[in-house]
């Protein structure tokens, strides 16, 4: 008999899945609740722009699905070497940062402190017995040492999520932040002194990276795949939410659009997920689930009668409303009418603050200018694009709500819950499309 796959929401995750299901010979129907597929990386069109929700490339290091991705974008793909800036101390230096950067972008005596500091925690690390401490702020100076901590990390932190590093579990810093060690930045900083020999680590295959773009933006690859899926015989219903999952003697039974015998996978946000159960899930785990928290974000998307604004695809802030910048045109991105171009300035926020209401575009406008990006009178049309569900936030404790939940769930024998907000994690395109194959594997061949 053909084996059947439902799956429920049509981002990279679930694009790919439906993509793996039909090569394993399943029968697909996947319900998408917006217009377009794609998720965080769908595009949005505004004004006859595209604008991505924060420029979103694809990178290459999953050689299989990379492969396919290539094949499915055709000669829309364009390929585009990495250049991206931080503003730091005052001056814009490449990111991630090199070791020649620091040097150069830290006072002298912190500097020294600095360094003094991640040498103490590196042989901390190496032969210390100190156990692990349970948040981000103690993972932090366990990595980078407390005077690194206290320049860079603490300030930076608070500002991008709005919680205090204290308040943020340590497997944030372990998930969000695995480039970064104490070990990396040693290394660069004897690489740039010419102590050690340059080597092709994953580390330096980032800072000498080349990304996959078009010319519509990141909205190509879900298009597209969603067409493909369509040619293959995938049944894909767009503007369909799933409201409702019932379920009876541990097997999932349908949705709110009817009855199915099949095999389930979500990629639904989790407490989405647990929420739409029918008959409800246990209280405690509808506690659990209302606790694990996302961190929204608003993007203001900016038509410019300019021809270029910076010098990179995208600029991280420290000291500003906006933390990231990107200018996608200098990755190839067409802008209309020609000699403009576009800026995509992500904010994180909270629903209804000023940020998520638009309420902010002055202080955004008045940081722009200051970093010389552009003028007001420049600005042709602004729009703004919002999304929810922007990042999980790794708040203290949320291990054992995530734990009781996926318990739970795996009691399920024919679901699986996954991707970016079906996991509770931190994704890039590539690794939500390979979690996606990876359970469509285990549902269809067990
Ligand atoms: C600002 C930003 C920049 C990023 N840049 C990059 C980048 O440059 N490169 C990169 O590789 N990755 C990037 N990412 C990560 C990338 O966006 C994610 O890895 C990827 O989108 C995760 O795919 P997903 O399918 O797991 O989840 P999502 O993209 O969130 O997809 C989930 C889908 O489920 C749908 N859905 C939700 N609820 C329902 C419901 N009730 N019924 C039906 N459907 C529903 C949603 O509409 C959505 O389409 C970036 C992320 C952010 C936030």
């Amino acid at each position: 008999m053909t084996p059947q796959l439902t799956i429920l929401g049509g981002g990279p995750c679930g694009l790919y899945a439906a993509h793996q299901a039909l090569d394993l010979g399943a029968k697909v129907t996947l319900y998408e609740k917006e217009k377009t597929y794609g998720g965080l990386a769908a595009g949005h069109e505004r004004g006859g722009n595209w604008f991505d929700l924060g420029v979103h490339m694809l990178h290459a290091f999953d050689t299989e699905i990379f492969t396919t991705c290539q094949k499915v974008m055709g000669e829309e793909r364009l390929e585009v070497p990495l250049k991206s800036h931080i503003k730091w101390g005052g001056k814009i230096y490449h990111y991630p940062l090199r070791g020649r950067d620091i040097l150069a972008g830290i006072p002298p005596l912190t500097l020294a402190r600095c360094l003094s500091g991640l040498f103490i925690a590196e042989i901390d690390s190496r032969f210390g017995n100190r156990p692990a401490g349970p948040d981000a702020e103690s993972a932090l100076i366990e990595l980078y040492g407390a005077p690194l901590y206290e320049f860079f990390f603490e300030d930076f932190t608070q500002r991008y999520w709005g919680i205090h590093p204290r308040d943020l579990s340590a497997e944030f810093i372990r998930r969000k932040m695995p480039r970064l060690s104490a070990v990396d930045v040693f290394k660069n900083l004897l690489e740039k002194l010419h102590l050690t020999k340059v080597r092709n680590t994953s580390e330096g295959a980032l800072r000498f990276e080349t990304l996959h773009y078009s010319a519509t933006g990141s909205e190509t690859l879900p298009r597209r795949l969603a067409t493909s899926l369509k040619n293959r015989g995938a049944t894909l219903q767009a503007q369909s939410p799933i409201t409702k999952i019932t379920h009876s003697d541990h097997l999932i039974t349908g949705t709110n659009y009817g009855t199915v015998t099949s095999q389930f996978l979500s990629t639904l946000p989790l407490p989405h997920l647990i929420q739409a159960l029918d008959p409800p899930a246990p209280a405690h785990i509808l506690r659990a689930a209302q606790e694990l928290r996302f961190k929204p974000m608003a993007v203001y998307a900016l038509l410019l009668k300019k021809d270029r604004c910076m010098d990179a695809l995208y600029t991280y802030y420290r000291d500003r409303i906006f933390h990231r910048v990107g200018e996608p045109k200098n990755a190839g991105l067409l802008v209309r009418p020609s000699g403009h171009t576009t800026l995509i300035v992500e904010t994180t926020c909270e629903i209804d603050d000023a940020k998520w209401t638009g309420a902010a575009l002055p202080q955004i406008i008045q940081d722009l200018q200051a970093e010389g990006l552009c003028r007001q009178e420049e600005i042709i049309s602004q729009h703004l694009i919002q999304a929810t569900h922007a990042y999980p936030i790794f708040a203290k404790g949320f291990e054992t709500q995530l734990r009781e939940i996926t318990d739970y769930l795996s009691t399920f024998r024919n679901l699986r819950s996954s991707g970016r907000q079906g996991a509770f994690t931190y994704p890039n395109m590539h690794q939500a499309m390979r979690m996606g194959a990876t359970a469509v594997k285990e549902l269809l061949e067990t």
